[in-house]
C-alpha cells in the first residue's frame, strides 16, 4: 500500500472514530483530500486507493492537472477552496463541482451570471471570516446573514454551506462553533471546517466536511 493510501485509511479511521464519539454519522462527514502543491503522483495514488474527493486552491493550478485526472478517473468531486478572483471565475465554473469560497458580492453576481451561462448551477458554500481576522477573506460575521439571502434569493445561487479557516489559535472550537450557528439561523446544512491539525474538533462541532492536504499527502512543495 502507498504511504497517501495508508494516510487516507489512517485519517477515515479517526474520522469514524470521532463521528461516534461525538454521536455522529461518519457517511455525513466528507473527507476532502486537499491536492494543492502536491507532486502528482501522490495525487494519482490517493486516486487509484479509491478516494475521489479533492480540494484545490488555485484555478490556475488545477487546470494544469484536474482535466486530465478527471477523464482518467471517473466519479472525481473537485472542491475550490481558495480565494476566487472574478477574472477566474468562467474557468472556476468550467472545472469544478463545488465552489466553497463566495465571500463578497460582486463575486456572487459574476459567479452567477457565468453559471447561467455555463447552464450550470454548481453548490456553493459562503466562506465567513469567522476571526474577524483583516488579512484572511470571508464575508463578515455582520454581514454574513445579508449576504447569504442575496446570494440565495438575489443571484439564484445554491447555497449549501458555509466554510471557514479559524485563526491560528490554540482554541479553535469557539470559531466551529459559531460558523455552526450562523448556518443553523440560515437554514444551512453543510459545514466546511478542519484541516489536517484540528479536524478531530471540528467534527465534534458538526463539520460535515473537512479539508485535509499535509496529513494525507505529507508535506508540500513550495512551488
Ligand atoms: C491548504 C488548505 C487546507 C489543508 O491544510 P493542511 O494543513 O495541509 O491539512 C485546508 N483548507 C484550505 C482552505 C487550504 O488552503
Amino acid at each position: 500500500m502507498s504511504d497517501v493510501a495508508k494516510n487516507l485509511q489512517d485519517i477515515q479511521d479517526i474520522l469514524d472514530k470521532t463521528a461516534a464519539k461525538w454521536d455522529r454519522e461518519s457517511t455525513d462527514i466528507d473527507l476532502i483530500a486537499v491536492s494543492k502543491k502536491q507532486p502528482l503522483d501522490r495525487v494519482v495514488a490517493a486516486l487509484e486507493a479509491g478516494h475521489r474527493v479533492f480540494g484545490e486552491n488555485r484555478v490556475q493550478e488545477a487546470q494544469a492537472k484536474w482535466p486530465d485526472l478527471k477523464s482518467r478517473f471517473e466519479g472525481v468531486e473537485l472542491h475550490l477552496i481558495g480565494p476566487l478572483q472574478t477574472n477566474k471565475a468562467r474557468d472556476a465554473v468550467a472545472l469544478f463541482d463545488v465552489i466553497q469560497t463566495v465571500d463578497r458580492p460582486k463575486l456572487a453576481a459574476i459567479l452567477a451570471r457565468e453559471m447561467k451561462a455555463a447552464g450550470k448551477n454548481i453548490p456553493v458554500y459562503v466562506q465567513v471570516n469567522i476571526g474577524e481576522e483583516e488579512q484572511k477573506s470571508g464575508i463578515a460575521i455582520d454581514d454574513a446573514d445579508a449576504f447569504i439571502r442575496d446570494c440565495r434569493e438575489g443571484q439564484g445561487l445554491d447555497v449549501v454551506g458555509l466554510m471557514c479557516i479559524p485563526p491560528a489559535v490554540q482554541q479553535v472550537a469557539p470559531y466551529f462553533a459559531l460558523l455552526a450557528r450562523i448556518a443553523e439561523r440560515n437554514g444551512i446544512k453543510k459545514l466546511s471546517m478542519g484541516m489536517s491539525g484540528d479536524y478531530p474538533t471540528a467534527i465534534q462541532f458538526g463539520a460535515t466536511s473537512v479539508r485535509v492536504g499535509t496529513g494525507i499527502f505529507g508535506a508540500r512543495s513550495n512551488l
